[in-house]
């Protein structure tokens, strides 16, 4: 642009034509489009006066050029001013937003909020080295509540995570408690009815039949009157023990049905395998003695009904030719497997 004068031309010319490109250089640095129109016309009068000069044109009005000149300068003022307003104007509106983000925090942020009223009046002063400044240690103070803020959530969400697992635990343990008998830890008359449902379902699936099997003790009710309650209730533990060993696969399902009577499902199991069972399930207790006080045993037997799963069986016709065939090995004397061999 005016390299070709520098050395030659009058020392006024040359600091004029370096103001015009500090003002070029100033407006370019705001970038954008008024800046781009400021910017040009600088150029455009450096070209005229480097021309000029050059040619050292006598006709060249230095004070047209002056006004010129100094029109441009003040309307490179008036537009760094408008740009340093519009930059307020925006600072303005992060403050706010962060001031309503960080209030709803309590006195952990009080800080970021004081920093920000701080910022905020360096917003409402012209130096712009007084809020470049403020921005500076706001955006670092900020960036520190953030992270502070992040710890605790985090913090917050995993105390929420361990309450959420010791409830879920305490749910589960309830649910369990829920299908137990309370006494024997025995599967209830509940989940009995639950899994007999389930057998079924599965049953057609699989097309394996299962055995159900009803155990009742043989005159509890004596037992009870002559030895009492507790040590009936000792009989009916001691039952429970029994089954649970006799029956160990994942698969047998063993229920106190109600009473001294108790149910065993026996899934995938063919009927003389489950008359089988219950023949070794008398033969146990039949050979012990159940300990119902301390140092004190008496004998009892069982009487067992055993039937398979028909095609078609709903749940209580299931129950109920079991059930037939208890009632059956109680007639016959007690102490005996009744199967029942066709539907009932
Ligand atoms: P059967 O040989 O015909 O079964 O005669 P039973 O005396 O055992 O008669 P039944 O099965 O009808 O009566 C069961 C009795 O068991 C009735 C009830 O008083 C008693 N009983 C039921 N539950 C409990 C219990 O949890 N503890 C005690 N000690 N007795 C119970
Ligand atoms: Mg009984």
């Amino acid at each position: 642009m005016a390299q070709d004068i520098r050395h030659t031309a009058h020392p006024a010319v040359k600091t004029c034509i370096e103001v015009l490109q500090a003002v070029a250089r100033s407006a370019a640095a705001l970038g954008d489009e008024d800046g781009d129109e400021i910017v040009k016309q600088c150029e455009l009068l450096v070209s005229r006066i480097s021309t000029a000069s050059a040619n050292k044109q006598a006709g060249l009005d230095w004070n047209e050029i002056g006004d010129l000149a100094v029109k441009l300068v003040e309307r490179e003022h008036d537009f760094a001013l408008a740009r340093f307003a519009d930059f307020r104007q925006m600072i303005w509106v992060v403050i706010q937003g962060l001031r309503e983000a960080f209030q709803d925090e309590q006195s952990a942020d009080n800080e970021v909020v004081q920093h920000l009223s701080r910022l905020n009046k360096a917003v409402d002063s012209d130096s712009i080295d007084e809020l470049r400044t403020e921005v500076v240690a706001a955006v670092v103070l900020i960036n520190r509540a953030i992270e502070d803020r992040k710890k605790r959530q985090r913090d917050q969400l995993e105390e929420l995570g361990t309450q959420l697992n010791r409830m879920r635990h305490e749910l589960l343990q309830a649910q369990q408690e829920l299908a137990l008998d309370p006494m024997t830890r025995l599967y209830n008359r509940a989940s009995f009815d639950e899994l007999l449902e389930k057998t079924i379902e599965l049953s057609l699936f699989s097309g394996q039949t299962s055995c159900l099997m009803m155990i009742d003790i043989d005159h509890f009710k004596e037992i009870n009157d002559r030895h009492g309650h507790v040590r009936g209730d000792n009989v009916v533990l001691q039952v429970a023990e029994v089954l649970r060993k006799t029956f160990p696969r994942k698969t047998d399902f063993v229920a106190r049905y109600g009473g001294d009577e108790f149910a065993v499902i026996l899934q995938d199991t063919q009927l003389h395998d489950g008359e089988m069972l219950a023949n070794r399930l008398l033969a146990d207790i039949k050979s012990r003695a159940l300990e119902v006080a301390d140092g004190e045993s008496l004998k009892i037997s069982l009487s067992i009904g055993v039937s398979a799963l028909q095609t078609n069986d709903t749940a209580s016709a299931w129950v109920s030719r079991s059930d037939q065939a208890l009632y059956e090995a109680k007639r016959a004397g007690r102490g005996r497997v009744t199967s029942a061999q066709r539907e009932a």
